[in-house]
């Protein structure tokens, strides 16, 4: 007899947690649905729905393989395809592990029977909400200190290894000049990926596996080969390498072919053989341990109406160029659409610094730049995009997650990037023909903007920095013509 109808979605593939912790090929079916409404809900990156859809089908052969049964079942939504199964078997329970996302949390609610607390994260939600209740801001900074010490990560008794907790200074170095980026790791495909991506008629990129045993091997590359040079890198953004020293785990973590819990101790295995670099251990750590964990916490900490905020009522249309990178001369624009064009990816730094600004300078509508980098990243779920785009990426929240917008101009991205010697664009000027887009929307963001931001003391230095301008006019006129034309796709 069946006990339990075990259901496990395409982003908790994992043998040892969620429902599949206490699963046992006697008793328990595994449930797995690939839903039209799911597939069809947007126009989905066909890279990331390959990889979606290769990993789960390659997950169930998985288990199969384990002696577990799985009922992979192809259905309109996943409710339908959950009733039809549950019909199938009506002595069993169905049991799934918490939701990724809100929406998906209610439509599940009235025909799961037994919810397992999700285990996918290093910090359950009530820890989370424990640390919340004491603070009175939620400073990443903060909550990263205090999951080093309630995690013992990278400590020295209450003191973190190095002497600091920080070493963004030594983290934040341009590209290096006449350097040779290692090769990424090449994933070959297999029988089903290939059949998967005849399905999708895509061609896959060779970036991504889609297997625990490629997750596996990429996270021994990274370690092998990256870990102890990714620090000083990480923020740089070259044209001759797509993915310089990362690790390219967060696909794999945000699906389940990797826990966090097993990269954390493989990469603190790893700090112990002694040659990484305490900055490179720990910008690492802070992505794992810090970011990752605050953005699912912060998630599940707003209210759902978090993600519809739009505190600087930016209301205009997707630009042209996120989606077609001929549609700009911009080469930092157009070279990173076109990497995502690729392979669904590039790292936080042209996400934030080049796309997110980009939005925010412009006055893009939040929600429409939300969807945008939903449906284009592979490793996009719900619960890391609402808090970085909403929260992070262009200020929506009026200020609630990041004290401070990261609105940049030319200049950043001419220090931080390979992308400006060829570009059409000047970064160091604001106004004529040649002036880099990015520095007179940032100058025109900040005047449009400047009540809004005024009683800010993070952002006195830069509206100090406009008041100085004198050729303010000049730039309203300036980035009148940048706005049009980029609207057009002229710029
Ligand atoms: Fe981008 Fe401006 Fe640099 Fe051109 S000059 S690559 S638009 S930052």
């Amino acid at each position: 007899m069946v006990r339990s109808l075990r259901y496990v979605p395409f982003d908790q593939l994992h043998e040892h947690f969620g429902v599949m912790a206490e699963a046992s090929p006697e008793h328990d079916v595994i449930v797995m649905v690939e839903s039209q409404a799911m597939l069809t809900s947007a126009n989905w990156h066909s890279e990331r729905l390959y990889f979606y859809r290769s990993s789960a089908r390659h997950f169930a052969h998985r288990l199969e393989h384990k002696g577990f049964r799985v009922h992979f079942h192809h259905a309109t939504s996943t409710v339908a395809g959950l009733l039809e199964l549950k019909e199938r078997y009506p002595e069993a329970q169905l049991i799934a592990t918490q939701q990724t996302s809100r929406a998906q949390t209610e439509r599940l609610e009235a025909i799961v029977d037994v919810t397992v607390p999700t285990d996918f994260f290093l910090t359950p939600r009530d820890v989370f909400e424990e640390w919340a209740a004491q603070h009175r801001s939620y400073v990443m900074e903060s909550f990263y200190r205090f999951q080093r010490t309630r995690l013992n990560v990278l400590m020295d008794g209450v003191d973190p290894v190095g002497g600091a907790w920080n070493f963004d200074k030594e983290n934040r170095l341009s590209p290096p000049k006449n350097y040779t980026w290692p090769a990424p790791l090449e994933h070959q495909l297999d029988d089903i990926d290939r059949e998967i991506a005849a399905e999708l008629g895509h061609t896959p990129s060779t970036a991504w596996a889609t297997t625990r045993e490629g997750a596996l091997a990429q996270l021994d590359y990274f370690l092998t080969q990256h870990f102890a040079t990714f620090g000083p890198y990480e923020d740089a953004m070259v044209s001759d390498s797509w993915s310089l020293h990362h690790s390219l785990l967060s696909p794999y973590l945000n699906i389940g072919l990797l826990h966090p819990r097993e990269v954390l101790g493989a990469a603190l295995a790893r700090v112990d053989e002694g040659d990484v670099p305490i900055a490179s251990a720990e910008g690492f750590v802070r992505q794992l341990i810090g970011w990752r964990e605050y953005v699912n916490a912060m998630y599940w900490h707003h209210d759902s109406d978090y993600k519809e905020r739009n505190g600087l009522e930016a209301t205009n249309e997707m630009l042209p160029v996120f989606d077609d990178a001929s549609a700009t001369s911009m080469n930092c624009v157009s070279s990173i659409v076109r990497d995502i064009d690729t392979r669904a990816w590039v790292h936080h730094i042209p996400r934030l610094m080049v796309l997110s600004n980009l939005a925010l300078l412009t006055g893009t509508n939040p929600q429409a730049f939300l969807a945008w980098m939903r449906r284009r990243f592979i490793d996009a779920a719900e619960w890391v995009m609402v808090p970085n785009v909403i929260g992070m990426g262009v200020h929506a929240d009026g200020g609630d997650m990041m004290t401070k917008p990261y609105a940049a101009g030319g200049a950043y991205i001419a220090r931080m990037s390979t992308y400006c010697a060829p570009c059409p664009y000047n970064p160091k000027l604001r106004t004529g023909e040649t002036a880099c887009p990015f520095t007179t929307l940032y100058w025109d963001f900040l005047d449009r903007n400047e009540q809004t931001f005024a009683g800010n003391h993070r952002m006195a230095q830069q509206l100090a920095g406009l008041r100085r301008l004198s050729d303010l006019p000049e730039v309203r006129d300036r980035a009148a013509v940048v706005l049009e034309g980029l609207a057009r796709g002229t710029v």
